[in-house]
């Protein structure tokens, strides 16, 4: 068979900083990002300008369509796990994105909802899968990989820019059919990326079945009709946002059962280790509630209370710099992070993963200080600096940096193989959280009177920041606190 003319020692013995599957994986991931953000860029903007929804009813959409994505990473990364393994897995989300994709470009309007959910139950299948590939074309121990992963989330931010910035410019100048069309041929690309590279792969991501299973091709496709039964209860849930709320109060906890239940059949050693990836699961929780305000609060007080001036030489859109900066400050800063953590590792003085998500708190609560401090750089009628914001974007990027792409690496050293697939789902499942509690708390900064002034508009949001700063910095406290506990729990794991 040509899969086995590779083998893993060779993948993971290779020379240099970065194996060369690595850049495989970064160009299938990087196109389906930009249909994802591609896609997640146009959805509150055409809910309120297409199909008429009210701008709260529409965030609330937008809120429980970005919760149930990340939820089914959970599901998604159950299915490789167990059945599918990794690249049918990614091979089954990528046609599903595609379809949902062409769904939306051949009428939008009337098939939203179901091109949507084509496109949530899709991402599930693809995006944890992928990442947990990444950290198979590592050995235990190599710590190469976290600058590896530094890489994987440049890739992540490219296709997040381009993506985001072009979809969105198609659908308002040219046309909406345009955009989402544009947004299945990027997919296809990806999908085609990964079909021509996956021999490369050697044995990574084949299915957990013996080739001899009986029953293995009919496990596959009960999972593959499952998932399409599954997309019209999928379109009545995320239809209803009181439905997500009934969903995300009972998926956590049974996921919760679900892992202790299979921690049972692993050794204390074993169970330890999930049990520090738990700790990081749930502090990344809070620290996505803060940092997705970028797509709720934060783009409103992007719209009412920003110039459009840049260090004073050039104008830009406030909410164009607020969906762009993030992206562009991470695929500049993850290289240079990923360097720099190679170089304190070679001196023997990495911080440890604990430390590094108690950095990314801080660095958090100081971004998010950033934002409420832009109340002193105000003119009369309520208008702040745009220099000031974006600053704020450059601070908090490197506390994602600390977070995010060391998260993705960790899962896969904390986990044993066969539960891989899991918990990097139960690590996308606490971005669904995230997601859904940002919602809430940029909600409850912007309670405020019809016809409130922009002077109270930034009153308001900015007082919402101060207290998002000040938890911020007690989590982070709190992490480090913790640290010589969790630093036990995941034993010889960095
Ligand atoms: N921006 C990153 C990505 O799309 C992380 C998203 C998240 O985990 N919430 O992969």
């Amino acid at each position: 068979m040509e899969n086995k003319a590779i083998t893993l020692e060779q993948i993971q013995n290779f020379e240099g900083k970065y194996p060369k599957q690595l850049w495989y994986l970064f160009l299938s991931e990087m196109w389906e990002r930009f249909c994802f953000y591609g896609m997640r860029g146009m959805l509150t903007f055409f809910m309120v300008n297409q199909l008429m929804m009210k701008d709260d009813v529409a965030n609330l959409q937008y809120g429980a369509t970005q919760a149930f994505v990340y939820a089914f990473t959970f599901i998604g990364g159950l299915f490789a796990d167990k059945i599918l393994g990794f690249r049918k897995s990614l091979f089954w989300g990528g046609l599903l994105m595609i379809a949902g994709s062409c769904i939306l470009a051949i009428d939008p309007k009337e098939f939203f909802f179901l091109g949507i959910s084509f496109n949530i139950i899709g991402t599930g299948f693809f995006k944890p899968n992928i990442s947990t590939m990444v950290g198979s074309l590592y050995k235990d121990g190599d710590n190469r990989r976290d600058a590896g992963f530094s890489l994987f989330y440049s890739g992540i931010n490219i296709g997040a820019l381009l993506g985001g910035y072009a979809c969105i410019a198609i659908g308002k100048n040219y046309s909406w059919n345009l955009a989402f069309g544009f947004a299945a041929i990027v997919m296809t690309i990806s999908l085609l990326t990964f079909i021509f590279t996956q021999k490369k792969l050697g044995p990574i991501g084949l299915s957990p079945f013996k080739d001899d299973h009986k029953n293995r091709k009919w496990y596959e496709y009960a999972v593959y009709l499952g998932s399409l039964f599954i997309i019209p209860v999928i379109m009545t849930m995320v239809a209803k946002t009181q439905y997500t709320d009934w969903f995300m109060y009972t998926i956590g906890p049974a996921t919760l059962i679900y892992l202790f239940y299979e921690m049972t059949k692993y050794t204390w050693i074993e169970r330890k280790k999930l049990l520090a990836a738990l700790v990081f699961i749930i502090f990344s929780i809070l620290f996505w509630a803060f940092f997705e305000q970028s797509g709720g609060s934060l783009s409103l007080f992007a719209a009412n209370n920003l110039n459009n001036q840049m260090l004073g030489v050039i104008s830009l859109d406030p909410n164009g710099v607020n969906n762009a900066a993030n992206s562009l400050f991470v695929i500049i800063f993850a290289p240079i992070v990923g360097i720099i953590w190679l170089w304190l590792s070679k001196r023997r003085i990495e911080p440890n993963t604990v430390v590094k998500f108690g950095l990314g708190f801080i660095f958090l609560s100081l971004s998010f200080y950033i934002f409420f401090a832009t109340v002193f750089f105000a003119n009369a009628q309520g208008i702040t600096s745009l220099d000031v914001f974006t600053l704020a974007y450059l601070v908090i990027t490197f506390g994602e940096l600390c977070l995010s792409p060391i998260g993705l690496s960790i899962m896969t050293k904390l986990s044993p193989k066969p539960l891989q697939g899991v918990m990097m789902g139960m690590w996308f499942l606490a971005s669904a959280y995230g997601q859904y509690v940002a919602g809430i708390l940029g909600a409850g900064m912007s309670k405020l009177n019809d016809g409130a002034t922009l002077n109270e508009k930034l009153k308001a949001y900015t007082a919402g920041y101060k207290q998002l700063a000040i938890y911020a910095l007690i989590a982070g406290v709190i992490l480090l606190l913790i640290s010589p506990l969790v630093k036990k729990l995941m034993q010889e794991v960095k």
